[in-house]
Order: structure tokens, then C-alpha cells, then sequence
């Protein structure tokens, strides 16, 4: 019988209760790709590491960028060649650790007769003359800083290539184009599979968990106090653990700063976060197919994205600081802006109603000394140390998390005395195992239960060989093959997983971050929100008032990340709840991760 390893609110107390208990090596705070990342690589080397996240996991930056793993040709101009041969390197790696979750992307960029800046050059020739070529150079150097690990190297095209590639592009003064090669990802499942491969190593982790006080014993930090966020989480006990570890590590994106000073520490990182927001348009309206486009130049010398991600195109994304950091929501200004860049490059210009959902997020830009705008603030990331010890990661791209956590962890090594070894270099993440294999035993298993190929494709892609426990799932409850909306490939037995095995405890976590049900759809996943709540209500023993509680406490969320388009989603009344029954389970057994199974 296979077996399936549990992540579930049972196993997050009994985490959270070790953590408590037993002193632990290394306690990460954080729970974005950074932190998954430290924990991950901590468990792997043997380390005895937990991790507390305040709110969900992936609910900061980690769940709001633009999915990309890649170099970046836009620091190209900047000269930042060490970052982009590093996230390159990273990528390739990505490519071979997380197949399922990492793919290769075509990307298109245009050329137009009007291109002064394309890609934030700095230098505009006159009349654009020899722009084709500068650009040719840039990513001709893409290529060679990607060494072996380049997907594909870039060439050019004619006008007639780019408009058959990208027919959505206006046609006026398209002069020719180029294709280079980048990847896609799942920034939140990526996540998750970091947290769920730390945990297969021994790591303990605790969602809805928040850093209050740092302990301090002879000037050095020696534990942190640690409050539950989510009413209930405790049930009855302490709502408050004292965590004591030999290595703190602030993992905390662009809370970094104020984690530092939570500790009593001088703030060394200076962070200055920058907003990003994307729109998400349905990829038909835009007549995307399977290529991304970067639109060259905006007035304020940036390059703008449209990747094609699942049934959707991102398009994003906005740059500017800011000084707000909590719950980032599109404005009013940055939907104006990007619809207004877009519609200068599309034939069939879009309005606000094309627009099916926004999201925003903030970069964790290091402060460089002569930096002066957003734009220029570095993506490298820095590990420091403060006197207390102190360990402080931040800045970097999701694409270079392992790299980050390498840094964390050889200084670990070293402040233990130990020889600093990579074990994630080539470490598959959880459902990467066999996944060539299993691909096609997925397709098979999905088909005989009735799945539709667009589900039995999302399922692969998102969990791997996992998905084969989600097919147990539905096997022994049909009803758990429905999809929660009908235009989107999520289905009721994601829910019941993400409970069961990645630590989902809000109607929130689901539709938000283990699916994206609340990206793909136009109500941000409203209108499914009771009956998700009845899925978890099932695995959780919600009562009836806790069951409706949790659909209205979507809703209102929904409404809150929706900003300026909220009025489309219906206030949180009147709920009506499906219950479904409990689902047998086929042939899959659930086990608790043990602490010491991979020592
Ligand atoms: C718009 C945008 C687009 C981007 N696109 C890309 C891209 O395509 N490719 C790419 O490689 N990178 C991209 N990035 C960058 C990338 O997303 C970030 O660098 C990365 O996600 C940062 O991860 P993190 O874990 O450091 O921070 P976060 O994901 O923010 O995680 C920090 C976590 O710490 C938690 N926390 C804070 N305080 C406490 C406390 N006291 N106790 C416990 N927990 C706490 C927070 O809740 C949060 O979950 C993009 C960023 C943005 C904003």
C-alpha cells in the first residue's frame, strides 16, 4: 500500500508541541520561499530546524510575483551579471529538481520602428538605429552566462515570425523580433513542495504562528516567543510557545527589517520594499497562446510581461516603493497603468471588464548607497549576522531561494565547526521522484476515474507524483472529481488534500494558495468559498457556525484583495452549503513524518 505523508492541523500541533519542547538546532521565521528554502536545506543537512510563519505559507511576496524562474534580461542593462548568471544556474537546476513545477518559456519581444529603450536601455541610439543589434548582444551574453544550463539559445524574427508567434501584438511599426528562452513556475505550490520535501527530511513547521518577543541569554539570542494567530489553533492550550534554538534565522522578505529590530538588534538590511501588481486577463481575450511577450518600453523605462499561466495571461508588472507593507492590493493608478501599456501593443484594446482578477505584492529590494529608484535597488540578496546572532536573509528572487538558503546554512556550518556540504543542489523536491514514470500512469488512473484531460494536465503539473494520491481520493469518492468551477481545472479532492497533507486550515489557504482559484476566477472564488468550507468542515469538525464563518470571512478577504473592482463580488450573506459525505480512502494510508526517518 502506498503511503502518503500527513501535513495536517493534528500534525501542526504536534510540530509546534517539539518545537516547544525540545531545543532545536535551527528555527526559521518566515514561511515565504526564503524560509522554506532555509528550513529545507537545514533538515537536509541534518539539521534539527522548525519553522513559524505568522499567516499562511507563500501568503507574503512569495505568493504574488510573476511566476517566473529566470535571469532577467531587464538587469542585463544594469550590468548586474553576477545575479543573472547565478539565477540562471538556479533555473537550470529548478528545471532538473521540480520537472513537474518548473517549465521551459519561449519568450517574444518585439521590435518596434518607435523602440528608443527596450528593456530599460540606458542609451537610446539615434533614430534607433543599430537597437536590433545591441539588443542581439544582450542576449547573445543570456545565453553564454547561462553556460550548459541554457534552455535554448535566442534568435531572431522577422515581422512575419513575431505576428504569426504573438497576432495579438499591433502590427503598425513592428519592425522584427526576437525568442529567448526563460521558465515558469507555481510560486505558491513551489513553495509548498520546498515545505513538504523539509518536512519529508524531518522539518517541523507551523502555519498561523507569529514571532512576538525574542530570548536573550548572555547577549546572545537564544529562542523566540511564538503566538497562534488563528482563533482556535491552540485548542484550549497555550496560545503561546516559547521556541529555544542555537541558530535564529530571519526569513521574513520585507518584514525582514522590522523582524531585526523585534529582536532588539540594529537594523543591517535596509530594505526598501517596491509594489508590484499584475492583472490577470482570460488568455482567449488576448489571443495568448503557449509564448510569453514582453512589451519592450514603458514611459518610465521598464519592460512589462504577458505570460500565459494556466487558463489566464499575467500581465504585470507595476515598480514603485512604498512605504505600506501589509496586504498590498491593486489601485486604481496601477490598473490605469497597465492597461494603458498593454493597450498600446494589442490590437483589440481591453477595458476594465476584461480584467478577471489583480494581485500585488512587494520586493524586498536591498538598499544599495547610490541606488535612487526602485528600479535601480538590487535583487541580489544578503545573509547578515547581528551580535546577538542573529541570522538575516533577504533580497534575492524566488528563482535564487536555494542559493539564499545555501549562504544561511554554510554560515550555520561554520558557526558549528562543520564542513559546509550543498545537499539540495541536486535534492528532487517531493513529487519529482519517478515523474517522468508517473506521468503516464497519472493520465491513465485520471481517465478511467472520468477526469477531463485539462484536469488530469493541472493535477500533473501542480503535485507531480503526488497527484496519484489525489486519483485515491477521488476513487473513493466520486464526487471529489467535480470541479470546484466550471471553467477551471481545480477539483473538490485539492481541498480535502491540502488539509490533509499541506497544512491548509482556512477556506483562504485553499482557494488562495494551494489552488488559485482565487487568481482564475472573476469572484475571486466567492462563489465556491461555503462549498469549500463544507470540504473542510468535513476534515477539520467545523461546526455549522464555524463552516459559515469561514465563507464569509473569504468573501470579505475577496473582497479586500479585489480593491477597486470589489463591486463584483457579492457580499458574504446568505450561504448556501453543500455537505458532502467523508471520502473513503482507496489505497493510500496516511503516515505522520517522523524527525528522524531521514538521519
Ligand atoms: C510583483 C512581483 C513579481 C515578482 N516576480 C518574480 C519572478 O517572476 N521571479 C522571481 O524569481 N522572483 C520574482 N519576484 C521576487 C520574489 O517573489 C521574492 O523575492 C520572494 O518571493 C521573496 O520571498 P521571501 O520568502 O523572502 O518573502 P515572503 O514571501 O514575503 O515571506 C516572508 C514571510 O515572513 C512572514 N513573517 C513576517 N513577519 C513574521 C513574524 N514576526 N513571524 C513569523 N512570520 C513572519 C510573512 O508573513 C511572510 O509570509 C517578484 C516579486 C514581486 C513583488
Amino acid at each position: 500500500m502506498e503511503q502518503v505523508m500527513e501535513l495536517s492541523a493534528a500534525v501542526r500541533r504536534a510540530h509546534l508541541k517539539e518545537m516547544a519542547e525540545q531545543p532545536l538546532d535551527v528555527l526559521v521565521i518566515g514561511g515565504g520561499i526564503t524560509g522554506a528554502g532555509v528550513a529545507l536545506d537545514a533538515a537536509a543537512r541534518g539539521y534539527r530546524v522548525g519553522l513559524i510563519e505568522r499567516d499562511d505559507f507563500a501568503s507574503g511576496t512569495s505568493g504574488a510575483s510573476t511566476k517566473l524562474v529566470h535571469g532577467g534580461i531587464r538587469y542585463l542593462p544594469q550590468l548586474d551579471f553576477p545575479l543573472v548568471r547565478e539565477a540562471l544556474r538556479e533555473r537550470g537546476r529548478l528545471l532538473r529538481n521540480a520537472p513537474y513545477l518548473v517549465h521551459p518559456l519561449s519568450f517574444i519581444l518585439p521590435l518596434y520602428a518607435h523602440s528608443r529603450h527596450p528593456v530599460g536601455l540606458p542609451v537610446a541610439p539615434p533614430g534607433g538605429i543599430g537597437l536590433g543589434a545591441i539588443l542581439n548582444t544582450g542576449l547573445t551574453l543570456y545565453d553564454m552566462l547561462a553556460g550548459k544550463e541554457n534552455i535554448g539559445s535566442h534568435r531572431r524574427l522577422s515581422r512575419q515570425e513575431v505576428t504569426a508567434r504573438a497576432p495579438c501584438l499591433v502590427p503598425e511599426g513592428l519592425k522584427s523580433g526576437f525568442i529567448y528562452y526563460d521558465a515558469r513556475t507555481d510560486d505558491t505550490r513551489l513553495t509548498l513542495a520546498v515545505l513538504r520535501t523539509a518536512a519529508a527530511a524531518g522539518a517541523r513547521l507551523a502555519n498561523y504562528c507569529q514571532a512576538v518577543r525574542f530570548a536573550h541569554s548572555s547577549g546572545r539570542l537564544v529562542g523566540v516567543y511564538a503566538r497562534e494567530t488563528l482563533p482556535g489553533a491552540s485548542e484550549g492550550e497555550s496560545d503561546e510557545h516559547m521556541i529555544t534554538a542555537r541558530h535564529i534565522v530571519n526569513a521574513t522578505g520585507v518584514w525582514a527589517e522590522r523582524t531585526e529590530r523585534l529582536a532588539g538588534d540594529a537594523a543591517r538590511l535596509q530594505i526598501q520594499p517596491s509594489k508590484g501588481t499584475h492583472l490577470v486577463i482570460a488568455r482567449e481575450r488576448l489571443g495568448l497562446g503557449d509564448e510569453a511577450i514582453v512589451l519592450p518600453e514603458t514611459e518610465d523605462g521598464r519592460i512589462i510581461f504577458i505570460v500565459p499561466w494556466q487558463s489566464r495571461a499575467l500581465v504585470g508588472t507595476t515598480d514603485h516603493a512604498v512605504r505600506e507593507i501589509e496586504d498590498p492590493v491593486a489601485t486604481e493608478d496601477e490598473i490605469t497603468y497597465l492597461l494603458g501599456h498593454l493597450n498600446r501593443y494589442v490590437r483589440a484594446p481591453l477595458s476594465r471588464d476584461d480584467i478577471i482578477t489583480t494581485y500585488s505584492g512587494n520586493r524586498p529590494l536591498l538598499r544599495l548607497t547610490t541606488a535612487r529608484t526602485p528600479a535601480r535597488l538590487s535583487r541580489t540578496h544578503a545573509v547578515v549576522e547581528s551580535a546577538d546572532g542573529l541570522l538575516t536573509v533577504s533580497g534575492g528572487k524566488l528563482t535564487t531561494y536555494r542559493r539564499m538558503a545555501q549562504d544561511v546554512l554554510d554560515r550555520i556550518d561554520h558557526r558549528e565547526g562543520r564542513a559546509v556540504c550543498h545537499p539540495t543542489l541536486t535534492l528532487a523536491l517531493v513529487g519529482a521522484e519517478g515523474w517522468a514514470e508517473a506521468r503516464g500512469t497519472i493520465a491513465m488512473r485520471g481517465r478511467a476515474l472520468g477526469l477531463d484531460a485539462a484536469v488530469i494536465q493541472h493535477l500533473g503539473g501542480a503535485y507531480g507524483t503526488e497527484a496519484l494520491g489525489l486519483l485515491a481520493l477521488v476513487a473513493g469518492d466520486a464526487r471529489l472529481g467535480r470541479r470546484l468551477v466550471a471553467d477551471l481545472p481545480y477539483i473538490g479532492a485539492e481541498v480535502v488534500w491540502a488539509v490533509r497533507a499541506e497544512l491548509a486550515l482556512t477556506v483562504g489557504d485553499v482557494l488562495a494558495r494551494r489552488t488559485h482559484v482565487a487568481l482564475e476566477d472573476r469572484t475571486r472564488g466567492a462563489s465556491v468559498a461555503a462549498e469549500v468550507a463544507a470540504l473542510m468542515a468535513d476534515e477539520l469538525g467545523w461546526s455549522r457556525e464555524e463552516r459559515t464563518r469561514q465563507a464569509m470571512a473569504y468573501t470579505a478577504y475577496a473582497r479586500q484583495q479585489a480593491g477597486p473592482l470589489a463591486s463584483r463580488i457579492p457580499p458574504p450573506t446568505d450561504l448556501t452549503v453543500i455537505q458532502p459525505a467523508r471520502p473513503r480512502e482507496a489505497s493510500y494510508r496516511w503516515r505522520r513524518p517522523s524527525s528522524d526517518e531521514y538521519r
